[in-house]
């Protein structure tokens, strides 16, 4: 696989590259090797030589949702670029309909939106990372989820090459995308309708406000670590079982946000899930809910 890599990537490929570097939470282990790839072919080129010599493939966004293990992650980490962070627009009847590379970063999909007067993602503002990332978290803040403006996707898998996915053919649920089996998504479509520019500025800044009140944005983080439990929110039951500033080496619950999990200085990717361990147990422990993880643990974690 080396060899293929070296001749088909040249400098685009990296090995042991350290993952701390592209995690919102400054942690995580070495890839064995680190791709970026700029068009749907060089993903199924990837794919398919990966699929060859049996090393495992996985992709990440802006890494703003992930938990890497310090032992990293074995293979081949993706990480799209170039043409496949463009975003293009064409106006459909009453509609706009944008398509926009997964490598977008989805806050340059909501400010250029807004800038064109375009309704339907004021909900997104400040939500970080690429329009790929959100789309598999079903990003959403303040009542809004992506999946309401999402009106088809296109991937590639090995087994099939290039396809293209309707609406009617996706998955979503609450911070949840069924993503078919081995799928890269290169491309997200939505529709957007015109909209007052004054109330679209003004909900934006109403979003940026409660955000800003809230959010521990001092220290790496990777958003909200659990999901709301129905009824109920996850930073309220942590907050109430007294677990605001509780630490496991350098992670630490936030003193601003119980939701939020903080590395206050060189935490490991194993302080951080003991963390989680700890919090989930103290929260069952005292009100019997079952708190499930927001943000996806990726890599190998046999050894912690
Ligand atoms: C300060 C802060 C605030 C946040 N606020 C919110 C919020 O309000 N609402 C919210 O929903 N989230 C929030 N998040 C979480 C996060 O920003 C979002 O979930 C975001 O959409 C993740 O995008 P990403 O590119 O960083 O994805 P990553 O973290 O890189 O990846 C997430 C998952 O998507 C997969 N993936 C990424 N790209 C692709 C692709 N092209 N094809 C297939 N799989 C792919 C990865 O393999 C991984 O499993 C916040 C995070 C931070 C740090």
């Amino acid at each position: 696989m080396r060899a293929w890599l070296d001749q088909h990537f040249g400098m685009r490929v990296r090995y042991a590259e350290p993952l701390s570097r592209h995690t919102s939470f400054r942690v995580g282990g070495p890839a064995d090797a680190w791709v970026e790839v700029s068009s749907a072919a060089e993903i199924l080129g990837l794919q398919r030589a990966a699929a060859d010599s049996g090393a495992p493939l996985s992709v990440l966004g802006i890494g703003t949702n992930v938990l890497v293990s310090d032992h990293g992650v074995r293979g081949v980490v993706v990480k799209l670029g170039g043409a496949l962070g463009r975003l293009e627009w064409q106006a459909e009847g009453e509609r706009v309909l944008v398509r926009a590379g997964a490598a977008a970063p989805f806050k340059k999909l909501v400010t250029d939106a807004a800038r064109r007067g375009l309704a339907g993602l004021e909900f997104a503002e400040g939500i970080p990372g690429s329009i790929g990332g959100g789309l598999l978290m079903n990003a959403g803040a303040f009542g809004g989820e992506i999946s309401n403006v999402v009106t088809g996707i296109v991937g590639v898998a090995p087994d099939t090459g290039e396809r293209h996915l309707s609406r009617a053919e996706l998955r979503f649920g609450y911070r949840r995308f069924d993503l078919p089996s081995n799928l890269i998504v290169t491309r997200v479509d939505f529709a957007l309708v015109p909209g007052d520019p004054t109330a679209i500025q003004a909900s934006m800044a109403d979003a940026k406000r409660r955000r800003d009140a809230k959010q521990p944005l001092g220290w790496p983080n990777a958003g909200s670590i659990f999901k709301n439990p129905p009824g109920e929110y996850a930073g309220r039951l942590i907050e109430a079982a007294g677990l605001k500033g509780h630490r496991v080496g350098d992670a630490m619950v936030s003193e601003q946000h119980a939701n939020f999990i903080v590395n206050v200085g060189s935490a490991t990717a194993a302080d951080v899930k003991r963390l989680m361990e700890e919090v989930a147990d103290t929260v069952w422990r005292a009100r019997a809910v079952r708190l499930e993880p927001e943000i996806k643990l990726i890599g190998e974690w046999e050894a912690e």
